[in-house]
């Protein structure tokens, strides 16, 4: 087993139906030992994944589609951000999704999704996604009025009616060569709270702070009730959901660059494989080259 793959796999739910979010703590560690070791494992990743993902784009195929969900401060930009540090800005597309605008809500819930889907050899990362539609929109069930469905569609069975329309998705998307993955960032209520306060008492931290954020943490029961439910009827073989502790950062970023670099191991992205007309082509162009070469010399 790779270090990827142990360090990872705790953490991945790949059947939701035994999921509980009370298994996992927010504060687990695993067995790294010390930030520092985190953090050789960390640059490690970020090489292997610049790798792959060269291989990825230059097979132009497979795609790579990297969803983060999590409450407020639990580092989701943060993760984005070192993770990626290794990657070809080219062959990689960052999305944040926030509250849709009057002209997303003229549509239905994925619309906005499809536009953003990476293209063939990307990697694309919804910095949240559509699995907004059950966790924001079930807290605030008010919100689906601005969603605009027909009222009689919008029955008791909204929620699993989302769902299984998320899993179609999803099936549909990984059966045309999108490799999806999902990371929960899982942070604690008390760590949130440390984190908004030091919002507050740091000025560079200043610009991160809203007073929206803080209002929310009123409904934390209400969310992690939703986050589990989502669990429990979205994770799946081919889209499964990873739970990473985030109370560590050191700890989150890690787990998170493991998952991607499993993910891609047991891809096997490649270059593509030189056909006999495209070697004839190479050996053509190289005549070529050569012969100016020699005509300047000459
Ligand atoms: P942030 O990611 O902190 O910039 O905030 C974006 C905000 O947009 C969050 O409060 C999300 O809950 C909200 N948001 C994202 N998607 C949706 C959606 N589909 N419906 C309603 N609110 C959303
Ligand atoms: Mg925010």
């Amino acid at each position: 087993m790779s270090w990827a793959s142990k360090l990872s796999k705790p953490y991945r739910v790949e059947d939701g139906a035994k999921f509980r979010l009370k298994d996992f703590d927010p504060g687990d560690t695993g067995h790294l030992h010390s930030k520092q070791h985190a953090e050789k494992l960390l640059q490690q990743g970020i090489a292997a994944m610049s790798e792959w993902q060269t291989k990825l784009y230059a097979q132009d195929s497979w795609s790579l589609l990297i969803n983060f969900q999590a409450m407020d401060a639990a580092g989701k930009d943060g993760a984005i951000k070192h993770v990626m540090s290794g990657v070809n800005p080219q062959g990689c597309d960052v999305h944040p999704f926030k509250v849709p605008s009057s002209e997303e809500l003229n549509h239905d819930p994925l619309w906005r999704t499809m536009q953003r889907l990476p293209e063939r050899g990307k990697i694309g990362i919804f910095n949240r996604s559509y699995y907004e539609e059950v966790l924001v929109v079930r807290v605030h069930p008010e919100l689906l009025k601005n969603e605009r469905t027909p009222p009689s569609l919008v029955t008791k069975d909204i929620w699993k009616n989302r769902f299984e329309d998320i899993n179609h998705f999803e099936r549909y998307l990984s059966r045309n060569g999108i490799v999806i993955l999902k990371f929960f960032l899982h942070l604690s209520k008390r760590e949130q709270k440390q984190r908004f306060l030091a919002r507050l008492e740091e000025p560079e931290k200043n610009w991160k702070f809203s007073a929206a954020d803080v209002r929310e943490r009123k409904f934390w029961d209400d969310y992690m009730k939703a986050y589990e439910d989502m669990i429990i009827h979205t994770a799946t073989k081919n889209a499964p959901w990873y739970v990473v502790p985030a109370d560590n950062k050191w700890f989150t970023r890690v787990v998170v660059a493991a998952a991607i670099v499993n993910t891609l191991e047991e891809l096997k992205p490649d270059y593509p494989k030189v056909d006999p007309e495209k070697r004839k082509e190479l050996q053509a162009a190289r005549k070529m080259l050569e012969g100016t070469k020699s005509a300047q010399i000459a």
